[in-house]
């Protein structure tokens, strides 16, 4: 393909997603395919000889297109969103364009800096203090990997890396029972183990930690000879949403100099707004480690997970390596790769520049402040409707409920809603019961989106009877 023949077709992709984001209501939400269907209507081995952009387009809008299930759509309120605002998009079409591997300062010094000051309007933004620096990484589980490693790292004096974990004790992270599964492979993958992973019991009206058990919990460890080493805390649990009270929590794990990491993957943008920082925040910038999604509920297009350091060293000294060919001479600047995991890094900052400018905090604002007041509203409609119960009260833009009938039952009317198509949710389990998920995130969502998913609730669930 030649650069004419890129333009040419650019423009073509341009109008293309215009049309399809105008008229994605019209779509079901969830794929409508059979497994393997997809599958069965690719060639099984690559071509020898190229082929038109043409006909590689046609199937694509033939084949592909079906097995979507619409992330963007308005009335997607299953898992949490994957927003993408069409700034964030604009942005990462540059970012494919120039197609830079941004590992470090020097392989692309305009994606280092931009991602220290976005880090920055973001810690502003979030409320979190002064000093806390950061870094971009892909995803949650990836950050909460880092500070877990760091834990791991910290509480063996810096010797596990080198040395291995054998005769260095049963090493023990604390955390609620509400936590999302990558706390636990982030323990698998480290080494820790999972019998090694404490789940503490919750209480209260946001299913919080309760302080007194971890510090219960963390006496009887050190009796019995293990080694605690870090706590993990949670703002807006997947499941329904539970929040840790942060202050007495990060007490206690001050008191017995345990390293602390927050996971506030979703609820984390809520934080833009400072009336919820009483409920949920106070006592955040004593968290060590901190990490939030905006390609969750900010809008940054899929992928852009943001992890808070209060201090940078300890992660820097589990996971900085610096072989011959990483070394970079000149000023001291920041490689972020030494921060993370993968080598490798996208310029993931473009697009929260580009979507921060875009729309501005108050606007984004805004719209979190709707998705929580219809949250409530839908809440409180089902909560009157005769044969439903809410399992959970809404924690932001999040609640669960049951409709008639059991477990079983749940799932039937979970399934019969998807694959009618005009909305998605998905189910979740909450005091050992099968219950339905509900929230609101999507950032194209209206009111009356909200309001038609009661409609089509009632209506499949009375068809069911
Ligand atoms: N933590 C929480 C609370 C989540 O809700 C999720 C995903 O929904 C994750 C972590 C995992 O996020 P990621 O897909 O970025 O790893």
């Amino acid at each position: 393909m030649n650069w004419d023949d890129f333009a040419r077709w650019g423009r073509r992709f341009a109008d293309w997603g215009a049309d399809f984001h105008k008229t994605i209501g019209d779509r079901p939400v969830r794929a409508q395919t059979k497994p393997g269907e997809i599958a069965a209507q690719i060639a099984p081995s690559p071509p020898e000889t190229g082929e038109e952009m043409e006909a590689i387009f046609a199937d694509f809008e033939r084949i592909v297109m079906p097995g979507m299930t619409h992330w963007q759509h308005p009335r997607f309120f299953a898992y949490f969103p994957a927003n993408a605002t069409a700034p964030s998009m604009l942005a990462e079409q540059l970012v494919n364009t120039i197609a830079a591997q941004c590992m470090l300062w020097q392989t692309s010094p305009a994606a280092t800096e931009l991602e220290g000051v976005m880090v920055d309007w973001l810690r502003q933004a979030l409320g979190l203090p002064e000093g806390m620096t950061g870094v971009i990484q892909d995803s949650a589980s990836s950050a909460t990997l880092s500070a877990v490693l760091t834990m791991r790292e910290r509480a063996t004096g810096y010797t596990g890396n080198r040395e291995g974990l054998n005769g260095k004790g049963h090493l023990r992270i604390y955390c609620s029972q509400e936590v999302h599964s990558s706390i636990d492979r982030a323990c698998w993958v480290a080494g820790i183990g999972q019998d090694n992973l404490v789940k503490l019991p919750t209480h209260g009206p946001r299913h919080a930690m309760d302080p007194r058990a971890l510090a219960k919990a963390i006496a009887e460890d050190r009796a019995a000879g293990h080694v605690p080493a870090g706590v993990i805390l949670v703002t807006g649990g997947t499941g329904i949403g539970a929040s840790d009270d942060l202050e007495p929590v990060l007490k206690v794990a001050a008191d017995e100099d345990l390293y602390t990491h927050l996971d506030a993957a979703w609820a984390g943008t809520a934080m833009i707004c400072p009336e919820y920082h009483d409920n949920f925040w106070s006592g955040v910038q004593n968290c060590d480690s901190i990490v939030f999604n905006p390609h969750k509920w900010l809008g940054a297009q899929f992928d852009c997970s943001v992890q808070f350091l209060r201090d940078a060293t300890p992660q820097l000294n589990t996971l900085k390596i610096e072989p011959e060919y990483l070394k970079t001479t000149g000023d001291a600047v920041t490689n972020y790769s030494e921060w993370t995991i993968p080598l490798g890094r996208r310029f993931r900052a473009l697009k929260l520049w580009f979507l921060l400018r875009s729309y501005g905090l108050e606007e984004l604002r805004r719209r979190i402040r709707n998705h929580v007041t219809w949250a409530e509203e839908l809440c409180e409609k089902l909560h009157q409707t005769p044969g439903f119960e809410i399992a959970s009260d809404p924690i932001l833009s999040l609640f669960s409920f049951r409709g008639p009938g059991d477990d079983a039952a749940q799932q039937r009317l979970v399934d019969a809603i998807n694959d009618d198509g005009r909305i998605y949710l998905t189910q979740g389990s909450f005091q050992g019961r099968k219950v339905i998920r509900f929230q609101v995130g999507q950032f194209e969502t209206t009111r009356e989106d909200v309001m038609m998913a009661y409609d089509v609730i009632r209506e499949i669930s009375e068809r069911l009877r």
